[in-house]
């Protein structure tokens, strides 16, 4: 179980095709096998907070490709509660999701949305946002949650660090490397792959330190947490560049709470196996559309009387029988079914995007479907996007 097996890489389709125009990238396609089904990697995981993926059912997400999902415990195990959902045969069961799931420690919701929250070098003890009530984490009661909701891949507790503050991320990192042993010692169920999670902010030597610490650990694939949560884009990049190296080559890699297209475009070229983000899903739900030239916002008066789908040349159900105008409409009207076009949509996007990922590498291609990606995909601007990013953070650290 949790065999991981590369098909094709990058280096290897450069060598065969003996060009420059395909050096450069670290991407690589392969078959990773967990109890409920083989993920086909580079995979994205929609995001499934309390065990759904919002606006969506299961059948939805299949038709749509899906094949990981990933949910948040922080959230489940404050409602229903993890023992409920164990109760009831776990999250697959509970959801109705018989595919692949993952789930977080619920470590980098304590540190982002609880109330208040005390560390201490055994866990971490915090206020509910949604009552107030204490509750408190430990790397073992991390551990026994996942293992009631009963999720494919498991998360350690991690302690997610500003990324751009040495001092507090040396602290945070010693806890985290801590805690990583004793989730690794508490783990029971062996049908759960318990994945390390490397931290160290925006600073290389912390990251080499953080790899090569978990890598000794030897965990069946590894996640680089603690990115895409306040640095720049290149600052994340060039913390991939050195952090991917490190981690060993024959396991799945997996970046946390990243999935911007452009993002996972680079995140592929640099190694990345797994991807998950509420970004595709939260967007559709406020009109923001993913297309291969970028996003379009569905609220503009320009598509009130557009008769083209969403994408043309899209085979989501949304793009296959509605018009633009249609889902302006559904939007202005605020109709519910506006919310679950444009969720079917945004989340098919990143499935055909991660399709033609691993179609790019097969055929030894990527470089140059990168290259062009990035020509065509029109981003949003990055400082606006990291003011934004910024004021939802605050808003939810005042809380
Ligand atoms: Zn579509």
């Amino acid at each position: 179980m949790f065999d991981f097996t590369i098909t094709a890489d990058d280096p290897q389709n450069a060598a065969r095709a003996g060009t420059a125009a395909h050096t450069g990238t670290a991407a690589r396609t392969g078959f990773f096998e967990t109890p409920h089904g083989e993920l086909h990697t580079p995979v994205f995981a929609p995001v499934g907070t309390q065990a759904t993926v919002k606006t969506l059912t299961p059948r939805d997400l299949a038709e749509a490709g899906a094949t990981l999902v990933l949910s948040n415990t922080y959230h489940l195990y404050l409602r229903p509660g993890t023992q409920l959902v164990a109760d009831f045969g776990g999250l697959h069961s509970f959801m109705g999701w018989p595919g692949p799931m993952l789930t977080d420690s619920g470590g980098f919701q304590v540190f982002s949305l609880a109330q208040m929250r005390k560390l201490d070098p055994d866990g971490v003890t915090f206020r509910s946002h949604i009552d107030g009530s204490l509750h408190r984490f430990t790397p073992e009661s991390a551990i026994a949650s996942q293992e009631d909701l009963g999720a494919d891949v498991i998360m350690c507790l991690d302690e997610c660090a500003e990324p751009l503050d040495r001092k507090y991320n040396e602290e945070a990192l010693t806890r985290t490397h801590t805690w990583a042993v004793r989730c690794r010692t508490a783990q029971k169920r062996r049908d759960q792959a318990l994945f390390g999670i490397v931290q160290g902010g925006i600073f290389a030597d912390l990251r080499i330190e953080s790899a090569r610490t978990l890598r000794a650990l030897d965990f069946p694939g590894y996640a680089i947490g603690g990115l895409s949560v306040g640095e720049t884009k290149d600052q994340m990049y060039s913390t991939l560049d050195v952090t991917v190296p490190e981690l060993p080559a024959d396991k799945p890699r997996y970046l946390m709470g990243v999935g911007a297209p452009e993002d996972i475009v680079e995140g592929v070229a640099r190694g990345i196996d797994i991807f998950d983000c509420v970004l595709p899903t939260r967007v559709a739900r406020n009109g923001g559309l993913l297309t291969r030239q970028g996003r379009l916002n569905l609220r503009n008066a320009r598509y009130a009387a557009d008769p083209l789908p969403v994408e043309p040349g899209c085979d989501c159900y949304a793009c296959q029988h509605f018009s633009r105008a249609y889902l302006r409409h559904l939007f202005k009207t605020e109709e519910i079914l506006g919310l679950h076009l444009a969720t079917v949509h945004n989340v098919r996007f990143m499935i055909r995007l991660m399709e033609e990922i691993r179609r790019q590498i097969a055929a030894g291609a990527f470089a140059d479907f990168r290259a062009a990606f990035l020509a065509e995909f029109r981003q949003p601007d990055q400082d606006v996007r990291h003011a934004q990013k910024e004021k939802r953070r605050q808003a939810a650290n005042s809380k």
